[in-house]
């Protein structure tokens, strides 16, 4: 049987994946049509980016599945008219490989407070050096795929790590906690803590001022996870107090953030532009053939979201 795979994402994406895409679909040995145009009737799956144009999936009536481009699914999670399987992407040569670099980074640069010595205008000469990474305890709230990678790769550096989710989870040498009791276990003391959370009506808020009024005094927020986590207003103020001592932020509640935003000046705050991970086209496409590989055997998909608990 022919698959007919319909890549609706960006316009200026098809000119990045076609190729991978079409390699990747060949080596998984599939029978295919890929065409980013096809009368809806007849699209077996749907290469899917939350940005495209297809918002409105009732046309697609012989639907398998639509496969997400992203990690993240909350502009496509709650569409009533998808009826079909939804996947999102989980590619950990890609997608987890480049969070794991990112977080890592960022991480070691608050821990070594590397900032000091990158502009220091006054010639100040000041030796402190800093602690181990056995003496900054890290928080990860979220250990899916990317937390999970995280934590293993800042263990594997010598920090103590400490990971929350929703439920039990056990990773070597990473002690895991969960629940909403968990939360306070998790963020208590902390030093560094990183968000890589879906953003759910659940998660919503999840650093507030309650919440980070736990860590430790002058504690770390990195957030490559979405912008709905964190409570602006109240991490302005842990930031103005001096609870929290800087804020590395790659994700907003409105992207691109607006240019006159006060989080561009704060001088506890850096920005970067949702760039912590990015899908690689090479990689991913080899999860989208395997997944249409294994619709195509009969057998399950993989990286199911769970349409109930949103992510
Ligand atoms: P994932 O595998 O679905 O993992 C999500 C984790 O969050 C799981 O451990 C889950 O717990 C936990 N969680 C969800 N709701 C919770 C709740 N109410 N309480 C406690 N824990 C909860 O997702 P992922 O692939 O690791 O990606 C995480 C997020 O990173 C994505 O949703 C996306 O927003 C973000 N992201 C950002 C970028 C970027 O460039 N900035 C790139 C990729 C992804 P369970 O394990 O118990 O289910």
């Amino acid at each position: 049987m022919t698959a007919h795979i319909l890549f609706s994402a960006h316009a200026s994406r098809w000119d990045q994946y076609e190729a991978p895409l079409k390699e990747a679909l060949d080596n998984a040995g599939l029978d295919y049509v890929l065409a980013t145009e096809m009368p809806p009737d007849e699209v077996d799956y749907i290469v899917y980016a939350p940005n495209s144009d297809v918002q409105d999936f009732t046309p697609f009536t012989r639907l398998k599945a639509v496969l997400n481009l992203w990690a993240g699914v909350e502009d496509v999670v709650g569409n009533a008219t998808l009826k079909a399987p939804l996947a999102r992407m989980v590619d950990e040569e890609g997608l987890t490989q480049g969070m794991v670099e990112w977080v890592t980074g960022h991480v070691l640069r608050h821990h070594l407070g590397m900032d000091a010595h990158i502009v220091n205008p006054d010639h100040k000469w000041e030796p402190v050096a800093p602690p181990l990474a056995p003496e900054r305890p890290v928080t990860i709230l979220g250990m899916g795929a990317l937390g999970r990678a995280c934590a293993r790769a800042l263990r594997g550096l010598g920090f103590p790590v400490t990971g929350w989710s929703r439920s039990e989870k056990r990773v070597a040498n990473v002690r895991c906690v969960h629940g909403d009791e968990g939360l306070a276990q998790a963020l208590r003391g902390a030093q560094i803590v990183v968000l890589l959370l879906p953003a759910t009506p659940e998660t919503e808020n999840i650093l507030n001022a309650s919440s980070l009024s736990l860590l430790a005094p002058g504690a770390v927020v990195i957030n490559p996870g979405r912008g709905p986590l964190i409570d602006d207003d109240a991490l302005w103020q842990a930031l103005d107090s001096g609870q929290v001592g800087h804020a590395t932020l790659d994700v907003f509640r409105v992207e691109p953030l607006p240019k006159d935003h006060g989080f561009w000046s704060h001088p506890k705050i850096t920005i970067s532009p949702h760039i912590a991970s990015e899908t690689r086209p090479a990689s991913a496409s080899r999860v989208i053939a395997e997944n249409i590989r294994r619709g195509e055997a009969g057998l399950p998909f993989l990286h199911l979201v769970d349409r109930d608990a949103g992510y």
